[in-house]
């Protein structure tokens, strides 16, 4: 074990570590020894009689508040091997979920410290993989992990996307292109009985919203008479509103590319719907204005609330949007509205609609609380991996 670096932290870190949570702090670190940005490091805590208490390996890297991703509670120095094994875990979990929705060709196969390798992110769209490195450990195996998934899934081609703002707070660089193979797009793929469109270089997040997946299935249940869906991208919970029987879909995003796409996809699986490209805020306020009704509204906003210090903003967006949706619902009409900001937990984003719901004079009825797709498994002890949540409730 010698070749690898020992990095120090307080009691505090090691309590936290031991409650089941895998990431340490800059403030917690004591001594790094002379470890490096994207090393594999041994992680230690003194005692007070002087002895040193081995608390597992973790990515280190200095230039991040996150100063260690712990990878395992065991120290050894993880080589090819060791990862090959944490990608055939991840991979064969998700082999089990296919079965399941045999046509779907589409899911995230790795879901970082989920999955037990923090950083790396792998989402699938048909024969196309499309890769994250998000920590500065998991940015230096990158090569390691191309040959890997080469390997073991043959894609036709793996585009790398790290072209998100986390990046940055890791110190790392901002690129998106293709690593390996040919990208023909767009790439077709087959999601909850639809075909879309996806371009893993332009799309939003790796081109896709994959962990609204079983949401939007769950969604089609509710589907009855006239439908919004706001926030919808390309339309995925819209379109499984009209595949599960709406009367009437109506489509809502400020990006005119997206509802293009939407509409390409409502086309392509011989849907109705109606595009509307506007701002959500102005669009909901409008309608009241109008005296529009809608049976089921659909609020899938981006997360509002980025860091802790926005929560108290974002709680307001969200009670707006929310409020303004129960002033469009039938009495007996289905709100399902989403909160993508691991910052907002599921107590507090309960409490804004009920707050919502006084405001605009209706009862709630919690049918539904629902989280991030199963290929996006929360791992327990790190709320940070429960970031999507999903109330279905009845509005009387
Ligand atoms: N519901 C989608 C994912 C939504 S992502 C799905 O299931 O696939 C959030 C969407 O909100 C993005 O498409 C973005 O363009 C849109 N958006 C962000 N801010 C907005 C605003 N103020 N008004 C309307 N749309 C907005």
């Amino acid at each position: 074990m010698s070749s690898l670096a020992t990095v120090v932290v307080n009691g505090r870190a090691a309590r936290r570590l031991r409650q089941g949570h895998v990431w340490i702090f800059d403030s917690d670190v004591r001594d790094t020894d002379d470890a490096k940005a994207g090393d594999v490091v041994r992680v230690a805590t003194r005692h007070k009689s002087g002895g040193v208490n081995e608390l597992g390996i973790a990515f280190f890297n200095p230039d991040s508040m996150i100063r260690l991703r712990l990878i395992d509670r065991k120290v050894c120095k993880p080589d090819r091997d060791f990862w090959r094994h944490r990608l055939l875990s991840a991979l064969s979990f998700r082999k089990t979920l296919a079965n399941q929705d045999s046509l779907d060709d589409v899911g995230r196969m790795v879901f970082s410290e989920a999955d037990g390798i923090p950083g790396l992110i792998v989402d699938k769209y048909a024969k196309v993989l499309v890769i994250q490195t998000l920590s500065a450990g998991a940015d230096r195996l990158l090569p390691m992990w191309l040959e890997l998934l080469d390997e073991m899934l043959s894609p036709d081609a793996i585009v790398e996307r790290n072209d998100t703002h986390s990046r940055k707070l890791e110190g790392l660089d901002v690129r998106s292109q293709v690593v390996s193979g040919k990208l023909d797009v767009p790439v077709l793929v087959h999601d909850g009985g639809l075909e879309f469109e996806v371009n893993p270089l332009l799309g939003q997040k790796t081109g896709y919203f994959l962990d609204q997946r079983e949401n939007r299935l769950r969604a089609a249940e509710y589907a009855v008479g006239r439908c919004l869906d706001v926030f919808c991208y390309q339309g995925g919970f819209g379109l499984q509103l009209a595949r599960g029987g709406a009367d009437e879909v109506v489509l809502v995003d400020q990006s005119a590319r997206s509802l293009q796409m939407a509409q390409n996809a409502a086309d392509r699986n011989s849907l109705k719907v109606r595009t509307e490209v506007a701002n959500a805020f102005d669009f909901l306020r409008d309608q009241q204005v109008d005296g529009e009704k809608y049976d089921v509204v659909v609020l899938d906003p981006p997360a509002f609330a980025k860091n802790k210090n926005s929560i108290e903003r974002a709680s307001r967006g969200y009670k707006e949007i929310n409020l303004r949706a129960l002033k469009l619902l039938n009495p007996g009409g289905v709100l399902i509205t989403s909160s993508c900001s691991y910052h907002m937990s599921e107590e507090h984003f309960g409490q804004i609609l009920l707050s919502a719901g006084m405001d605009a004079g209706r009862t709630l009825q919690v049918l539904e609380r629902r989280s991030q797709a199963r290929d996006h498994p929360v791992r327990l002890g790190f709320p940070e991996s429960h970031y999507l949540k999903c109330y279905v409730a009845r509005a009387l």
